[in-house]
């Protein structure tokens, strides 16, 4: 341990057996996601939390509590650190005056996979690992793929080609070696192991860094929970509404909300945290409606809110830990609600979200209705990129004149924005 990390050592999820950090990580022998702890001890002994704020306005103020053994091997680009920002006039309009949005849209790459890439692939770099690869959905892909640029790893991402475009292309600009998948983000995961089993020479000193199969990137997405509780003064909200596509994020709040109480930083209880799913692909859902404490493969109509199409998650246990330990619950949203969701706060607040964020914004309008939320919470609602990512979902019909100012082209009007799948 040194003073930079008080990195100690992973954790299998599931039996809690214990493991070296500092060789490259998968997942545990068991199968399940590794966990990674530190000395928590000697972080409560010797940082004062109220001396964090002459820190750095970035997720790395949290050093100490992230697994980089080495300043010089942090990747940066200036990530973390977003607004938390009232929304005054939206939740007074559904009856939560104390809503919140954190607004991750205005991280590097427009969403707030730049959290888990900056982390993981700092810690890569700092194992040696050469190259990394991955399926994405799209924001994932794109961000490792600039945070690999970053650090000089080379970089493979399968995505489904339904995947916004412009993640595609920022992958491709950031030098990676980019598949198109026809088919979902677990086909594409698939294809991810075969491919690197069938070429191991050419994937030599590669890491696998598919969504928990390895150990950092909850590290990177932990620090919204950090965040939160210090933009608050230290003092929790009562609810946390987040949407849940592997999970990674929601495991690390969840994560961070235990160990701020273990470093005595805040005082539980703990925020109850609501896990948000599209309708269409709704495994976690379903599952803590069933009752189990796993989720079943479930059928799956591709929702607009691209993130969030997740059909086997490997971090289900943990997400339906987090949502039943907390008190918090599940919730499915329809495309139709959501997308009218996103343009609804758009306007009211001047804050374009994305279709993942407007997802928590219809759960919050329905939870409140529901009586779930009482009104006198401080509900934090995760918007997890910005709108810019998903223009299409946008429609409009706007006039079109000449430069006389006459209506001018065809039906003097021009329209776009299709929200519906296969672009
Ligand atoms: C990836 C993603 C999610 C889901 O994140 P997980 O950590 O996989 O649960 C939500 N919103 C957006 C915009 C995303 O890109």
């Amino acid at each position: 341990m040194n003073d930079f990390s008080a990195l100690s050592h992973l954790e299998c999820s599931r039996t809690g057996t214990r493991q070296d950090a500092d060789v490259v990580a998968g997942l545990s022998p068991t199968g399940a996601p590794l966990l990674v702890r530190y000395d928590l001890d000697h972080v409560r002994a010797t940082v004062d939390r109220d001396a964090l704020a002459a820190r750095p306005a970035d997720l790395w103020r949290y050093h100490e509590v992230l697994p980089v053994r080495g300043p010089a091997h942090v990747t940066t680009l200036g990530e973390g650190w977003t607004p938390l920002l009232p929304a005054a006039r939206y939740g007074a309009a559904i009856s939560v005056p104390g809503l919140m949005i954190k607004d991750e849209g205005a991280l590097p790459t427009a969403s707030f996979k730049a959290r888990g890439a900056a982390v993981g692939v700092s810690r890569a770099r700092e194992l040696g690992v050469g190259g990394i690869a991955m399926p994405s959905n799209g924001n994932a892909g794109a961000a490792w793929a600039l945070y690999a640029a970053r650090a000089g790893l080379a970089s493979m991402i399968m995505m489904p080609v339904g995947a916004p475009d412009v993640c595609r292309r920022e992958a491709v600009a950031a030098g990676a070696d980019v598949v198109l998948v026809d088919g979902l983000i677990n086909d594409a995961g698939r294809l991810v192991r075969e491919r690197m089993a069938a070429e191991p020479e050419r994937f030599a000193g590669w890491q696998d860094v598919s969504t928990l199969r390895e150990p950092y990137r909850i590290e990177g997405k932990k620090t919204m929970g950090y965040e939160i509780a210090e933009q608050l003064g230290w003092r929790l909200p009562e609810v946390i509404v987040y949407p849940a596509g592997g999970g990674v994020g929601l495991i690390g709040i969840h994560k961070a909300l235990q160990e701020l109480v273990m470093l005595g930083w805040v005082e539980g209880p703990l925020p109850r945290l609501v896990a948000v799913q599209a309708a269409g692909c709704a495994p976690i859902v379903a599952a803590y409606e069933a009752g189990l404490d796993h989720a079943e493969p479930v059928e799956v109509t591709p929702s607009v809110a691209f993130g969030i199409n997740v059909p086997t998650a490997l971090g289900d246990r943990l997400m339906l830990t987090a949502v039943r330990e907390t008190g918090g619950t599940a919730v499915a949203v329809g495309d139709a609600d959501l997308l009218a969701e996103e343009r609804a706060v758009t306007a009211a607040e001047g804050l374009f979200v994305c279709p993942e964020g407007g997802a928590c914004l219809a759960a919050v309008r329905r939870l409140r209705a529901d009586g779930w939320l009482d009104g006198s919470e401080r509900v934090v609602v995760l918007n997890t990129g910005s709108g810019l990512i998903y223009p299409e979902t946008v429609d409009y019909r706007l006039p079109l004149v000449d430069r006389d100012g006459r209506p001018a082209g065809e039906g003097s009007s021009a329209s776009a924005g299709s929200a519906s799948m296969g672009r």
